[in-house]
């Protein structure tokens, strides 16, 4: 359980293969904050070293073809944010921006590859997880073809509750969500009107209430129910 509307960090994820926690113990770095909104890498800039969320969650913003930007992905601690300069030199692919208070670390190309070569397991678990959240993500996808509008938003709830839900006296739990509903939308490839339908058909099921942001999961059995008697 964490506090509330806080995820879990690198400085107490004790995840040995996280990168994050290796460079909060570790290393001269530098560490910026931002505020919820704030862009952290801008796609079609440079990309001169790696950022590193270790505390926050950030969203991976992507342009389609039309040039309307929508959020793709979401990004925990420990991930490196946008594009790492594996390349010299590199651009940003991505707008990378946070949506709650997020500590990066930043640090210089040659640092890292430094790093990273001299910590094989490291490496290997680093790539491992960026290779795995784009594969998270095009299975993600493949998924919600088949899966109805209110079990894609239970399965999201289902993902966000390890880091931002706390549990209440009377067993329900409640979430904070770190995102807005357009948000939600945009993540689950569903239009703000499906999410909303979507968020009333819980509500009439009593799966979940929904406030502003704040949504509260009476039984937590039914909203796995949710994702399972579809998918
Ligand atoms: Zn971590």
């Amino acid at each position: 359980m964490t506090s509330e509307g806080q995820g879990r960090d690198c400085a107490t994820c004790g995840e040995a293969s996280c990168f994050g926690a290796f460079v909060t113990r570790t290393l001269n770095h530098s560490e910026v904050i931002y505020q919820p909104g704030e862009l952290v890498c801008r796609a079609g800039m440079p990309a001169l070293g790696f950022h590193v969320l270790v505390e926050g969650l950030a969203g991976i913003r992507r342009a389609d073809p039309a040039g309307r930007s929508s959020l793709v992905a979401l990004a925990r601690h420990g991930e490196v944010l946008g594009t790492p300069p594996l390349e010299k030199p590199a651009l940003q692919l991505s707008n990378v921006v946070a949506l709650t208070r997020c500590t990066v670390c930043f640090l210089e190309r040659d640092t890292a590859l430094g790093i990273l070569g001299r910590e094989p397991l490291l490496a290997r678990a680093l790539w491992a997880r960026e290779s795995r959240r784009v594969a998270d993500r095009e299975q993600a996808l493949a998924m919600a073809h088949g899966l109805a509008a209110r079990a894609r938003v239970a399965q999201l709830l289902l993902e966000l509750r390890d880091e931002f839900a706390t549990v209440r006296d009377d067993g329900s739990m409640r979430l904070e969500l770190p995102l807005s509903r357009r948000d939600m939308g945009e993540l689950l490839g569903m239009r703000p009107e499906t999410v909303a339908r979507a968020i009333r058909a819980l509500e009439s099921s009593d799966v979940a209430t929904f406030t502003g942001r704040t949504v509260v999961i009476r039984d937590l059995d039914a909203l796995f129910d949710e994702v399972e008697l579809v998918g």
